[in-house]
């Protein structure tokens, strides 16, 4: 026999719940059904007297249609006259009857407040659908408005690279033009002199000296070329449109050259020292690019360095490299140039007064690695410094 517990009994009754009065015996027989109770089973007055209980509340039965929520316990099921099964909350109480067991039951139909509760429980699952849903898209424009933010960081931080190469480029055109305009000055100005003063001896027949300032112009003009070659070499550098022409030659060939021309623009006392045993040297290279990258260091060896110097020029042979090193006695890079001294244009701060443009190791370098081959220094500000190239070798055989 299903026992109605306790937890059942305590119904707690809002406003909106009727509630029905029945009496049963000791046995569970309907003694008493008040009207609620009748109308809420369906029966006339009277036709449930002498029924059992288990007619209205059957034992097996359970709440109808309830689905499965922690609102409350699965309750009782009354049984309606035309079979209809509804939930019911019972309160039970024992009393005395003309001195038998008797229990007065509070009947309650909880149809309404169960609608409730899973109208309630509906609700709820709709609203945690609505706040999955919401969620799916928030985290969308969350993960959107990342997205814009980095293109808009991206394309912010390409403007200001455009900007910075821009202000770089303006920055070097201006120098470049102030370079021009002060290298290609001095020069012409002694061109000018010469060239008057070697008309004056001209006309007197004093040839000694109308041959110096010749000589002399001679070298500026030179100077100018080789300023212009090296603004026309860099820029084809840096459009790739340099072309090159290997071939066998002997190095000390291009040694004398390079020191034949040094020794006419070198300073008063300055010694320009031969490398010793490169008689034999036959070297596979580009020889003008040889020439211009020796001549370019020891132009800046005698630039840089004072009246009654040494100047060394020592070639170092190895088993697949050539090293041709350039040493001066001079001002020397200072530590903090150092690291620039290759960028085009760069000018060490020790430099400023000595004329030049920054383009020529920039010039050689790029020519030297187009090539496989290598320049690299060592300096000290006020003890001078060594310029070192390597390029590929191998002993050719006679
Ligand atoms: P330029 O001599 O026309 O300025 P370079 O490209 O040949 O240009 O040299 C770049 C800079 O490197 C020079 O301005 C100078 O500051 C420094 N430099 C190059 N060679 C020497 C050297 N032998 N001694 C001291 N400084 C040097």
């Amino acid at each position: 026999m299903k026992r109605i517990s306790p937890d059942q009994i305590n119904i707690s009754l809002s406003q909106d719940i009727s509630l029905g009065i029945l009496i049963v015996d000791e046995d569970l027989k309907i003694t008493y059904s008040g009207e609620i109770v009748n109308a809420m089973f369906g029966y006339d007055e009277k036709e449930l007297v002498g029924e059992s209980l288990y007619k209205l509340i059957p034992e097996k039965e359970e709440s109808p249609e309830r689905e499965d929520n922690d609102l409350e316990p699965q309750g009782l099921c009354g049984v309606r006259k035309d079979g209809e099964k509804f939930p019911v909350e019972i309160g039970l109480n024992p009393i005395q009857i003309e001195g038998r067991e008797a229990f007065i039951l509070a009947i309650a139909d909880i149809s309404q407040r169960r609608k409730q509760q899973e109208e309630i429980l509906r609700l709820n699952s709709r609203l945690g659908q609505l706040v999955n849903e919401r969620t799916v898209e928030l985290r969308k424009i969350i993960t959107d408005l990342r997205k814009e933010i980095e293109r808009r960081r991206k394309a912010e931080s390409k403007a200001k690279q455009a900007l910075q190469k821009e202000r770089e480029l303006s920055e070097l055109k201006t120098k470049f033009l102030s370079l021009v305009s002060h290298e290609f000055k001095t020069p012409l100005s002694v061109i000018l002199s010469s060239a008057t003063l070697a008309g004056k001896y001209g006309k007197v027949g004093k040839t000694e000296p109308l041959e110096r300032h010749l000589e002399i112009i001679k070298l500026k003009v030179k100077n100018l070329n080789g300023i212009l070659n090296d603004f026309l070499s860099i820029e084809r550098l840096e459009s790739g449109e340099s072309s090159y022409k290997p071939e066998n030659f002997p190095l000390s060939r291009v040694i004398n050259n390079v020191i034949y021309d040094a020794n006419m623009s070198s300073k008063d006392g300055q010694i320009i020292n031969y490398p010793e045993n490169i008689n034999d040297l036959t070297v596979h290279y580009d020889e003008k690019i040889l020439e211009l990258t020796l001549t370019n260091l020891i132009n800046n060896a005698i630039k840089y360095s004072p009246e009654n110097t040494e100047i060394d020029i020592s070639v170092i042979e190895e088993k697949d490299k050539l090293h041709i090193s350039v040493k001066d006695r001079g001002m020397g890079i200072p530590e903090k140039d150092q690291k620039f001294i290759f960028n085009p244009y760069y000018r060490a701060e020790n430099a400023e007064l000595v004329q030049g443009t920054g383009i020529g190791l920039n010039i050689v370098k790029g020519h030297l690695e187009n090539l496989d081959g290598q320049i690299y220094f060592e300096s000290k500000e006020g003890e001078g410094s060594t310029f070192t190239i390597s390029i590929p070798y191998s002993p050719i055989e006679e």
